[in-house]
């Protein structure tokens, strides 16, 4: 598919704040946001609910084409809808979160969700965030970011995140299962999560969100990206 849009591309480990800073980055380019873990986690829920454990890779290969994933957006935001049903509220919960790190090591599981993935990136002006957006689903990405921050710091952010929306949650289990999804999705033979060779390195430990917008902004300004 030959690609007529701007593509940024944002990748690194989990609760680094790649989602609420590519969603600021988004509304102010006027870009879509397309957030590609929502996919992971609505694929995770449907094996959930299917009761297929995670360790199970045929049981869940086999289940994965029956995952009918499609985007949608209401107002700007994205929406997830597996099978007709929109799953958006459903899949922000830590059970969820474990179970599409553990079944997104899987081919089958990630080559489900790739020309979706791509197709939505080709005609249209988009901020995509994941773990394998700049090294294998957009390696033609105009701008490529690799967000990362400390583990302690990332902990704290999702612990705030949880408790804010009334989720009961310890820190400590929160940094170790941190640690944990980071060493699998950077350790797994499909796609695992590495800054690509020309992605940009930016540690948001020490930045607020607004300086990260601004430097992904620049940064995509100095590779082509017009003001408006
Ligand atoms: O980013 P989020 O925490 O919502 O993603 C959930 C899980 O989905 C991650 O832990 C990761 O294992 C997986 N994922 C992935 N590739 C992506 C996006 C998410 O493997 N592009």
């Amino acid at each position: 598919m030959e690609k007529t849009s701007y593509n940024i591309a944002i990748d690194g480990p989990a609760g680094a704040g790649k989602s609420t800073i590519a969603k600021l980055v988004a509304r102010k380019l006027g870009f879509v946001y397309v957030d590609t873990g929502a996919m992971y986690r609505a694929m995770a829920l449907y094996f959930i609910r299917r009761g297929i454990r995670p360790e199970d890779e045929a049981a869940v290969s086999q289940a994965a084409p029956g995952a009918g994933i499609l985007i949608r957006y209401e107002d700007g935001v994205q929406q997830v809808i597996l099978n007709g049903e929109n799953v958006s509220g459903l899949i922000r919960t830590e059970q969820v979160g474990n179970m599409a790190s553990a079944t997104s090591i899987y081919p089958a599981v990630r080559a489900h969700l790739l020309d979706l993935q791509r197709g939505l990136a080709a005609s249209t002006d988009v901020i995509m965030d994941g773990r394998d957006i700049g090294t294998c689903i957009l390696p033609d990405a105009d701008t490529k970011i690799f967000l990362t921050a400390d583990p302690h710091v990332r902990a704290m952010r999702r612990y705030k995140e949880l408790t804010e929306k009334g989720e009961t949650c310890n820190l400590q289990e929160i940094e170790q299962d941190i640690i944990e999804r980071d060493q699998r999705d950077m350790t797994r033979e499909t796609a695992p999560l590495r800054q690509a060779e020309d992605a940009v390195l930016v540690d948001g430990s020490q930045l607020t969100i607004d300086q990260v917008v601004e430097r992904i902004i620049r940064e995509a300004r100095a590779r082509g990206l017009k003001a408006e």
